[in-house]
């Protein structure tokens, strides 16, 4: 793609490093940009800048946060002896969004993962575990994704946490609503049936 201008190029390079953003998109919203008042366009650029320079990660969850201690944490309204424990920030927000948990988090930063290199020790477990001790947690409970990955790291801080008080529990796994029997995979199908729910709990 030929353009007219160096500066132009050069904006245009940096969107389309951007995930999901091809050039012609990059383009697209430059030229955008491009359209809009000086200023705005500034805000727009130290928005981004300092969101990049001031975030910090919450010292006691890993969450994204602005302080020392992020929202969650620091929210006496949230039941602080539950935690629920997810693989990214990511999964923090999409739980979030459901507005039907009223607990904390813990972010482990991924998954075990041996073929990809990854060990217990680049996770944030270890400090989940002196958590769980120090502040006598109540329950535990893995919101990771139901593959072979997920299982072997619920497995895992279950044995580094078997000698605690805490009730240890999974999201449920089965059928997607909306989804059909037919299609959903034998695993999917059986640990539907396995995992199967009192009528009252289900339609509540
Ligand atoms: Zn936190």
């Amino acid at each position: 793609m030929q353009l007219p201008s160096t500066l132009l190029e050069n904006a245009v390079a940096q969107f389309a490093k951007l995930p999901g953003i091809g050039k012609k998109t990059a383009l697209r919203l430059v030229l955008h940009l491009l359209k809009q008042d000086v200023n705005d366009v500034q805000y727009f650029g130290e928005t981004i800048a300092k969101m990049r320079r001031d975030i910090q990660f919450c010292q006691r969850c890993f969450n994204v946060s602005d302080g020392a201690l992020c929202s969650i944490c620091s929210n006496g309204a949230r039941k602080q002896h539950l935690i629920c424990v997810v693989e990214t920030i990511r999964d923090v927000i999409a739980i979030e969004s459901t507005q039907q948990f009223n607990g904390t988090y813990h972010v482990l930063g991924g998954i075990i993962s041996p073929l990809d290199g990854i060990g217990p020790d680049q996770l944030n477990i270890e400090t989940l575990v002196e958590r769980v001790e120090a502040e006598q947690t109540e329950e535990l409970l893995f919101a990771l994704n139901p593959n072979i990955q997920g299982d072997t790291t619920i497995y895992y801080i279950q044995r580094k946490i078997g000698h605690l008080p805490c009730k240890v529990t999974t999201i449920a796994r089965g059928i997607a609503f909306g989804g059909e029997l037919e299609y959903a995979d034998e695993m999917t199908l059986a640990r539907s049936i396995a995992n199967r729910l009192p009528i009252g709990q289900y339609v509540k």
